[in-house]
């Protein structure tokens, strides 16, 4: 099986260089730091998984989010919101922009990878957010 392909969208040098590190060995990995570059890189990447950082020089990471999820081309990728505050609020902000999951920074080391994983096994289990959950027929 191929590696899943994930797109870190931060704009902290030193966090996104520490979760590409952890990511190397399970996933190809890119990365881009400014908002306004990362319609394009998404289109060229093709990634299963966006770690997503909220505030980016250039825009915000729930604005992106919103625009991905609102295109069928790109709706199925699993966008991890990669936080430093994550409290109650935040989160239903979060959900309601589309992110299927958050991650809080600093990242736990051991377990980031597996956290990323989790996340996209749970999306891949839920129905499609666009149905209404009957089954035809
Ligand atoms: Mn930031």
């Amino acid at each position: 099986m191929s590696k899943p392909r994930a797109l870190i969208v931060e704009d902290n040098l030193e966090n996104a260089e520490l979760a590409s590190f952890v990511l190397d060995e399970g996933f190809i990995v890119d990365a881009v730091s400014d908002a306004t570059d990362v319609m394009r890189k998404v289109a060229s990447f093709r990634p299963d998984v966006i770690l997503m950082d909220i505030k980016l020089g250039g825009g915000d990471g729930l604005s992106l989010t919103r625009q991905l999820k609102a295109d069928p081309a790109t709706a199925e990728i699993v966008v991890i919101a990669f936080t430093a505050f994550a409290m109650k609020d935040d989160e239903a902000q979060l959900r309601s922009a589309g992110c299927d999951a958050y991650i809080a920074k600093p990242i736990d080391v051991t377990r980031f990878a597996d956290e990323v994983l989790a996340a996209m096994a749970a999306k891949a289990q839920r129905p499609h957010q666009s149905g209404d959950g009957h089954l035809d027929g």
